[in-house]
């Protein structure tokens, strides 16, 4: 009989807790208690990383990329341009329904008066309905990135049917930056511009120096989370529609 699912998740940290990244990587995608695994990256500045790691191992992993209709330039040319260098074969572009956009966001300035409500319609509920075929996720979420995230292990039940998957959760700055030199990856255009954190156009702005890596995300708001992972400390469970279309 099959274990529920805290009960895989206990026995996959237990067993690749102590693992570095790549490997935690490897032997969770070929392990059979994470069932169907996504990644799901933002083509940011750090997502090369594990973009990496997923493709040495099982290039056919898919991938999900929330598009959000407001992001950098830079980031869609980055994303072809990283999904090819690497032969990623299934790259998903996920995208809000122009019905969903049309009827809540018609203007596109929704984030102007509500970042909550704006990242729900054009991440959290594209994302979920993205989400449904999959067991598990894997994210680049790292304890050094926000006080919410201090505690995260490398594997977490995420609801009563899918876990999320952090091999980076115990990696620093010094770490990811080493990875990215040993193997030669291709950096986001930006992050040499000052944005070591990047996501959307109208809410992301330049970091200083001393500043925190993710000061420059939603500047002057409270807002740490995009709603992927946390809304007021939990998960949100959308129920609309998204949009799927396979890039790659
Ligand atoms: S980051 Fe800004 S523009 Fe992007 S979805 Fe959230 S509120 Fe909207």
């Amino acid at each position: 009989m099959r274990l529920d699912l805290s009960q895989r998740v206990a026995g996959l940290n237990h067993r690749y807790r102590a693992d570095d990244p790549a490997t935690l990587v490897a032997r969770a995608l070929a392990d059979p208690d994470t069932g169907r695994v996504a990644l799901v990256s933002s083509f940011g500045a750090e997502s090369v990383v594990l973009l990496h790691m997923v493709a040495e191992v099982a290039p056919a992993t898919p991938v999900l990329f929330v598009d959000t209709l407001m992001l950098f330039e830079e980031t869609l040319a980055y994303q072809r341009d990283v999904a090819q260098k690497l032969g990623l074969t299934d790259v998903r572009v996920i995208r809000a329904t122009p019905a969903d956009l049309a009827a809540s966001d018609p203007l596109g300035t929704l984030h102007q008066t509500s970042t909550d409500a704006c990242c729900a319609l054009r991440k959290t509920v594209p994302l979920e309905k993205a989400l449904a075929g999959f067991d598990a996720w894997i994210t680049g979420r790292k304890r050094y990135q926000a006080e919410t995230r201090a505690h995260l292990d490398p594997f977490e039940v995420e609801t009563e049917a899918r876990m999320k998957i952090n091999p980076l959760a115990h990696w620093g700055r010094a770490e990811i930056a080493d990875y990215i030199a040993r193997h030669d990856l291709p950096r986001h255009p930006l992050v040499a511009r000052g944005y070591p954190s990047i996501g959307c156009a109208p809410c992301t702005s330049p970091v200083a120096a001393g500043e925190d890596s993710r000061a420059g995300r939603w500047r002057g708001q409270d807002k740490t989370e995009c709603g992927i992972h946390f809304v007021n400390g939990r998960v949100v469970r959308p129920g609309q529609a998204g949009n799927t279309e396979k890039v790659a």
